[in-house]
């Protein structure tokens, strides 16, 4: 089987039980077919027949600390004793090793003999069976042993897996997802700690190809391996711009986009139950993200707005998206609605009362509404 661990800090009282649910029920969607079944015992979760697919998909499970494949035995030392000596064997026809180390620790157990005892037996039997060396500081390899109530898991690999919470113990929010870079990195943040992201797209049809929503849906169905659950919206906001070009000075119209953008994914939030908006804004990086920027757009959000790259650099930033995967989609061309209309004159440091006063030109709460008409939800 494979054995998994979480990290248990902070986990305490009725938000222990909230996360070990949570955990189970996502590896056990992640797994579907791979696996032949997941289990909670204490402290742990045991996935158990792993298919050859299996351990990948663990290791993309937000709250899973490591993975190990494991022979589980009833806790009785000759028995673990014999595994033992078997996973060793087996591990150094994986890769040869010279020393090791064997790791016992008990828990919930009523198992006799000490963590100690268990170790140097079986670290005997090892020794002389396999003909190796015990180094306790530095071993090539390390058999661990976890006793847990009447089972022993013996396993000599682990892997980490990406740490986090489980998507949904923070609850639902409502993700600006565009088809470029950080966004996609920005979502991928929030679900590892706990967030259960919707997103949300706005797109520039008619006035722009397709080219972005098909991104997008290849960006989420990327975000699936990780987690993402949700139907996605997806937006046309061409006409709405279209109308901003008209009504508005030309160095304020992208920040009254993200305006617009803001106003329906709290419409979005609100019909949906998020509790918050996220953004894949990053101080500085362009015109728009300026810190008088961010707050001349940010105040029209009455749910937190939660923006997990503002401090991160945009290198940073391409290196996670090529972890995550989602960056060779990113960096395709597309038709962005945003430089739809695209002034050569952005203003780096407007004001709330600016934009409030340009948005009287426009009936904003009729473009939410016909955005919000207009709008497409996509189901995985
Ligand atoms: P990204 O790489 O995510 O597109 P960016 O660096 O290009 O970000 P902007 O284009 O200024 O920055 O967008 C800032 C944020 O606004 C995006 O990260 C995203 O959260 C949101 N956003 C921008 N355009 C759209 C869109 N078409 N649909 C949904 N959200 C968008
Ligand atoms: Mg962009």
């Amino acid at each position: 089987m494979l054995l998994i661990h979480y990290h248990e800090i902070g986990l305490k009282g009725r938000n222990r039980s909230t996360f070990e649910r949570a955990l189970k029920r996502n590896l056990a969607g992640a797994l579907g077919e791979a696996a032949g079944g997941v289990r909670l015992v204490p402290g742990r979760v045991e996935v158990r027949s792993p298919g050859p697919e299996a351990l990948d998909r663990v290791l993309r499970v937000f709250g899973v600390a490591n993975a190990a494949p494991a022979w589980v035995v009833p806790a009785d030392l000759d028995m673990i004793v014999a595994a033992g000596v078997e996973v060793a064997r087996r591990a150094d026809a994986d890769s040869t090793f010279a020393t090791f180390a064997v790791r016992a620790r008990k828990a919930r157990t009523d198992f006799g003999p000490s963590s100690q005892r268990v170790n140097e037996v079986l670290g005997e039997a090892i020794r002389i069976g396999l003909d190796k060396r015990v180094d306790l500081s530095k071993p090539q390899t390390t058999v661990r042993v976890e006793i847990v109530e009447n089972r022993a898991y013996v396993s000599a690999q682990k892997f980490d897996g990406p740490g986090g919470l489980p998507v949904g113990t923070a609850g639902p929010v409502v993700s600006l997802l565009s088809a470029g870079i950080d966004s996609p990195v920005a979502t991928w943040r929030l679900m590892r700690r706990g967030a259960d992201p919707i997103a949300v797209h706005f797109h520039g049809q008619p006035f722009t190809d397709r080219s972005s929503e098909q991104k997008v849906a290849r960006i989420v169905a990327r975000l699936q391996a990780f987690g993402y659950r949700r139907p996605w919206w997806s937006i046309p906001m061409g006409e709405q711009q279209r109308e901003i070009t008209l009504a508005a000075s030309s160095s304020l119209r992208v920040l009254l986009y993200r305006r617009l953008m803001l106003r329906v994914a709290e419409a979005v939030a609100e019909r949906e139950g998020a509790l918050a908006v996220v953004t894949g804004e990053s101080l500085g990086q362009v015109a728009s993200q300026t810190l008088e920027n961010l707050g001349a757009v940010g105040v029209v959000a009455t749910r937190p707005l939660l923006r997990p790259l503002v401090g991160t650099d945009k290198a940073e930033i391409i290196a996670e998206a090529e972890r995550i995967g989602t960056f060779e989609i990113s960096a395709e061309a597309h038709q962005d609605c945003c430089t739809l209309f695209e002034p050569r004159d952005p203003a780096t440091r407007a004001s709330a009362a600016e934009l409030d006063t340009a948005e009287d030109a426009y009936d904003v709460g009729g473009m939410v509404k016909a955005c919000l008409e207009a709008a497409q939800v996509r189901s995985l």
